[in-house]
C-alpha cells in the first residue's frame, strides 16, 4: 500500500553522497505508516441497534483503505488503532471483564476475524487497546478477591488496611470493600481496580493475553493504556513508580519472541521528559502529548518556535522516529472546536501533524471537522463517526447510542466528499502523501526563516528530501527567505509540489559548504497555508 517513489529514489541516491551530508539515521519499520484511531462503538452500526459493530467497521474499511493504490478516494491509513473491543460493563470498555474475547454489541471473535482478514486485504495493520493496568471491578477475579480474602486472586490486587493520600491526583485512589475496615487501590475510580503488577502469577496471566491476541487471533500489536501508572511509589506516588520500566522490558521481550514484527505504542499522558526513561528498550513507541500541545499552539499564536524545538528536542533523545505524533485522541477536545471552529487553522495543524517526525495517529473525525469539548464529558468526545445528511447521519437505523452534534448534518463525509477544497480531501491528500513519500518517514531539519510565523523544515532519507513550508500566521507572508545547516549536497535543486501549487523560484543553489542560503521559492505565502515541495537534483 506504499506508495514508492523507487525510481526517482535511486536516481536521488547516485546524487546524494557528499561529504557534508549528514547520514539520515534508520528510522522504525512503522515510521511510513499512518495510524486511523476508531472507537468502534462509534464507527458503523451493521443492525440498527444504535451502537456500532465490527460487522459496521468492516463494512467500511474502504472509506480507510481500499487496498487500491491508484484510487485517491480513501483515507489511505495503513493501520488502525481499535479502542477496546473487550467485553466491559462500560461503554468506553476500559474495564474489561474477560480479557479472551469480544464486547457482545461489538460482535463476536468469528466477526473480529473477519475484521482481521479484510483489514489485512487492503494493506492496514490492527492494533488494539490492550488495558494492563487494571481490571473491571466486575471480572470474576476481582469479585472473588472481592468476596473471599482467602481468594487465590486476592494477592493480584493492591489491599490497605486504610485510606491514603495520592499527592497531586484528583481523585480518591482507596476504595472501600463493602461490609470491612479495608480498601483497594484504583486510580482511575472505584470499578477500576489495579493489578498488583508485581506479582508473577499477574505477569503470566497479562502475558497470556497478549499471545492470545498475537498468535491465536493475529493482530499486529498493542497500543498499551495507562502505561504511566503501572506501579505505585511508597509514598502514594501514582505514577513512573519502581517497577515499571522493569516491566515493561519483560513484557516488550515477551511479545518480542511470539511476534517479531508486532508493534507495541504506550500512552504516558506526561511530559516528554517524564517519557524519555521508558525508552530504549521497553515499549516500541509513545505518544507524544507535548508535541501535540506544540502543534495547536503553533497554528492557534502564530509562532513556530516552540514546535520547532519540541520536535528538536523529541528527535534527539528518542531513537528512530519511535513516538506517536498526534494532534487530539478520544480524551481531548477535539481540534476544531479548540481551535474556535477555524477551518483554515486545522487544515494546517493537520499539515504540519502529517509531515512531521513520528508514526501519525488520526483520531476518527478529525478529518471531517467533529466538534466536542472534554468540558462536556467523555462520551461526547466519541460521537457517532458522521457519514450522511439523514437522521441517524448514516451511522445507525436505529437511535444512536450517543447523541449527535449539532453540525452532524453540515460535517459529514457525504458533505465534503466531492468538494476538493473539504477537510476531509484535505486529509486524503497528506495521508496518501505521507505513506507515499519515504522522506516524510525521515529525518527532521528546521530551516531559518528570520520570522517566528514562517515554518519550513527539510524531510530527508537518504535520496530523497522535501520541504515543507507553512503561513503560521493570518496575514500574507512575502518573500520569506531559507537558510539550511550543512545537509544538502552541493548543486541545483528544483523545487517540485506535492502538496499546494507551484513554486514561483524553483531553483535553489547549494554551495560547497552543503547550505542553502536565502532561498525564497515561494513569493507570498497565503495566511494558514501549507505547501511541500519534492527537492529534486537539478545538475
Ligand atoms: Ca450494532
Amino acid at each position: 500500500m506504499h506508495r514508492t517513489l523507487s525510481t526517482l529514489g535511486a536516481l536521488l541516491a547516485l546524487s546524494a553522497a557528499s561529504a557534508h551530508a549528514q547520514q539520515p539515521g534508520a528510522r522504525t519499520a512503522w515510521s511510513g505508516d499512518v495510524c486511523y484511531e476508531v472507537f468502534v462503538r462509534s464507527f458503523q452500526d451493521s443492525d440498527g441497534d444504535g451502537v456500532g459493530d465490527l460487522r459496521g467497521l468492516t463494512q467500511k474499511l474502504d472509506y480507510i483503505n481500499d487496498g487500491d493504490p491508484a484510487t485517491d478516494a480513501d483515507l489511505g491509513a495503513t493501520c488502525m488503532w481499535l479502542m477496546p473491543i473487550m467485553p466491559s460493563p462500560s461503554y468506553h470498555s476500559y474495564d474489561v471483564t474477560n480479557y479472551y474475547d469480544i464486547n457482545r454489541d461489538y460482535g463476536t471473535l468469528a466477526d473480529f476475524r473477519a475484521f482481521m482478514d479484510a483489514a489485512h486485504e487492503r494493506g492496514i495493520r490492527v492494533l488494539i487497546d490492550l488495558v494492563l493496568n487494571h481490571i473491571s471491578s466486575e471480572h470474576p477475579y476481582f469479585k472473588d478477591a472481592l468476596l473471599d480474602r482467602d481468594s487465590p486472586y486476592r494477592d493480584w490486587f493492591v489491599w490497605s488496611p486504610e485510606t491514603r493520600p495520592a499527592p497531586g491526583w484528583s481523585a480518591p485512589v482507596w476504595h472501600r470493600v463493602p461490609g470491612r475496615d479495608e480498601y483497594y487501590y484504583g486510580l482511575f475510580w472505584s470499578g477500576m481496580p489495579d493489578y498488583d503488577l508485581a506479582n508473577p502469577e499477574v505477569k503470566a496471566e497479562l502475558h497470556r493475553v497478549a499471545r492470545f491476541w498475537l498468535e491465536d487471533v493475529g493482530v499486529d500489536g498493542f497500543r498499551i493504556d495507562a502505561v504511566g501508572h503501572f506501579f505505585e511509589g511508597p509514598d502514594g506516588e501514582w505514577k513512573h513508580g519502581p517497577g515499571t520500566h522493569a516491566w515493561l522490558r519483560e513484557f516488550s521481550s515477551a511479545v518480542e519472541r511470539m511476534a517479531p514484527d508486532a508493534f507495541t505504542i504506550g500512552e504516558v499522558w506526561d511530559s516528554i521528559g517524564a517519557i524519555l526513561p521508558y525508552y530504549p528498550d521497553q515499549l516500541d513507541a509513545y505518544f507524544m502529548f507535548e508535541v501535540a500541545d506544540a502543534v495547536m499552539d503553533a497554528v492557534r499564536t502564530g509562532s513556530g518556535e516552540r514546535l520547532v524545538s519540541t520536535v528538536e528536542r523529541v528527535e534527539r533523545e528518542v531513537p528512530g522516529g519511535r513516538w506517536g505524533v498526534f494532534l487530539r485522541n478520544h480524551d481531548q477536545t477535539r481540534t476544531l472546536t479548540d481551535l474556535r471552529g477555524d477551518v483554515r487553522r486545522a487544515k494546517l495543524a493537520a499539515a504540519i501533524q502529517l509531515t512531521l517526525p513520528g508514526i501519525p495517529f488520526v483520531y476518527y473525525g478529525e478529518e471531517l471537522g467533529m466538534t466536542a469539548s472534554k468540558s462536556d464529558g467523555d462520551p461526547r468526545l466519541r460521537t457517532p463517526m458522521q457519514w450522511r445528511r439523514e437522521p441517524g447521519v448514516g451511522f445507525t437505523t436505529g437511535v444512536p447510542w450517543e447523541p449527535l452534534p449539532a453540525d452532524s448534518f453540515t460535517a459529514n463525509v457525504e458533505a465534503q466528499e466531492d468538494d476538493p477544497a473539504s477537510l476531509l480531501n484535505h486529509y486524503r491528500r497528506l495521508i496518501q502523501l505521507r505513506t507515499g513519500t519515504p522522506a516524510l518517514a525521515g529525518d527532521f531539519v528546521p530551516l531559518q526563516t528570520g520570522d517566528p510565523a514562517a515554518l519550513a523544515y527539510l524531510r530527508r532519507v537518504e535520496g530523497q528530501t522535501v520541504l515543507v513550508l507553512a503561513n503560521l500566521s493570518d496575514r500574507p507572508l512575502t518573500g520569506v527567505e531559507l537558510t539550511s545547516p550543512q545537509v544538502l549536497p552541493a548543486g541545483r535543486w528544483v523545487a517540485e509540489p506535492l502538496l499546494g501549487t507551484a513554486a514561483d523560484r524553483g531553483e535553489a543553489r547549494v554551495r560547497a559548504d552543503g547550505r542553502l542560503r536565502g532561498w525564497s521559492p515561494v513569493r507570498t505565502l497565503a495566511p494558514l497555508e501549507a505547501r511541500v515541495f519534492l527537492l529534486r537534483s537539478g545538475r
